[in-house]
């Protein structure tokens, strides 16, 4: 191997993940993770490697790179591989292509024109429903048949790293007559991964569930942030707003699909059985493992909850096939939320809301102080990685720290 690669890193040979970074002496530029370090992609096209106008490892965001297809991107990270894997490749003896990761920073990998965010996950959505509305009815009854979700705002999706500023708005106290306004008394995360499609679809056209993968670049771990007094007074009838658009943190690295493929496990069975257009054949869903940590301001990280994105009732494709199926184009960058990602156990729960249970189960923390939301100076830390037969894929992590609301 080209560069020591630390056992158990996310970032192992099989990953290959495509992010952009920079440094003190480099601009952003497209890079992989590989171990501990980044190989600079704008550096090893200088090799005259690549049969494709590497401009595109120079710009800021990788949509172009994407742009220019799987059959291109693919042969980039199977290249890459098997010169990192020969100690007489095109990449030996050259340490100027890497940058050590600490010593970078890393940048948000797309420009996202698009984002929506889906609710797919019937653990997450039953606890809701029992906490919101009706115990004895807690999934509504289009939640079998559809994969519902929202159309988000991607100008305030942030990289991990950047801080969010605790959000203000309107609120209806418990009991109260009038509403009031101020900072969130209930702010939470949501544990959710995130596709970044890689095709542009045409408005009008129908992108079929076995068509899918195709637009579908890679993934990145997602933190869609949300303030639960102000969604419980705004969101009826049309859903999440204010709540929620203030700020989602996503991980900097995208793991492409191709990346993913020793991980596909089939998803649960749907009954009753869903409209012909949103069947699928195939394991579609993927074991990855993930968790959740609290930072709390001076003190060590505990961790919260552990979950897996293999629970997911609805699936990537299903999603795609059911956002397209009314002619909506997509974007190369456009983000989908997959939705929090809630298990079975209560150690498994995607958000504090359900870990909580709405504030009536306070988490205990080590530093001896209770959650039953997040608390100003806490940073939110999420995880993801595959691991099968010695192969490990990971996300590295998408953290956030939260400050005070603006006075
Ligand atoms: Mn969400």
């Amino acid at each position: 191997m080209i560069i020591n690669i630390p056992e158990n890193s996310d970032f192992s040979i099989h990953n290959i993940p495509f992010g952009i970074f920079s440094t003190k002496d480099r601009s952003p530029r497209a890079g992989v993770a590989i171990g501990e370090h980044i190989l600079d992609l704008a550096a090893v096209a200088e090799l005259d490697v690549f049969e494709f106008n590497t401009a595109v490892f120079e710009k800021e965001v990788l949509n172009d790179f994407i742009g220019l297809g799987k059959a291109i991107t693919s042969k980039v990270r199977t290249n890459i591989q098997a010169w990192l894997r020969d100690e007489q490749s095109v990449l030996a003896n050259k340490p100027e292509l890497f940058v050590k990761q600490a010593d970078a920073q890393m940048h948000l990998p797309v420009y996202i024109g698009d984002y929506t965010d889906f609710y797919s996950s019937i653990e997450h959505a039953t606890n809701v429903g029992k906490m919101f509305r009706d115990p004895e009815n807690a999934l509504l009854p289009n939640w079998k048949h559809i994969p519902v979700g929202y159309h988000g705002r991607a100008s305030s999706i942030i990289v991990s790293g950047e801080p969010i500023l605790r959000p203000k708005g309107q609120t209806m106290p418990n009991g109260a007559d009038k509403p009031i306004f101020g900072p969130t008394q209930r702010l939470d995360f949501e544990l959710e991964m995130g596709f970044i499609t890689g095709k542009n679809s045409e408005l009008g056209e129908s992108v079929s569930t076995a068509e899918a993968e195709d637009y579908i670049f890679g993934l990145v771990l997602f933190n869609d942030w949300s303030a639960r007094d102000i969604q419980k007074w705004e969101y009826v009838p049309l859903g999440p707003f204010l709540a929620k658009n203030f700020a989602s943190s996503i991980s900097p690295w995208i793991v492409t699909l191709e990346a993913l493929e020793p991980f596909r496990v089939k998803g649960p069975k749907q009954e009753p059985k869903v409209l012909p257009y949103l069947q699928y054949e195939g394991a579609k869903n993927y074991d990855i493992e993930l968790e959740v940590g609290i930072i709390p301001q001076g003190s060590e990280e505990q961790t919260i909850c552990q979950s897996n994105f293999k629970y997911m009732y609805w699936n990537m494709v299903q999603q795609l096939a059911h956002h397209t199926v009314n002619g909506c184009n997509f974007n190369i960058g456009d983000l989908c939320g997959s939705g929090t990602i809630s298990g079975k156990d209560d150690n498994s729960y995607g958000s504090m809301l359900e870990l909580a249970w709405m504030g009536t189960k306070p988490l205990k923390m080590k530093d001896g102080s209770e959650r039953k939301f997040i608390n100003d100076g806490d940073t939110v830390v999420m995880r993801g990685f595959g691991k099968k037969n010695g192969v490990r894929v990971g996300f590295g992590e998408v953290s956030t720290k939260v400050l005070p609301a603006k006075p």
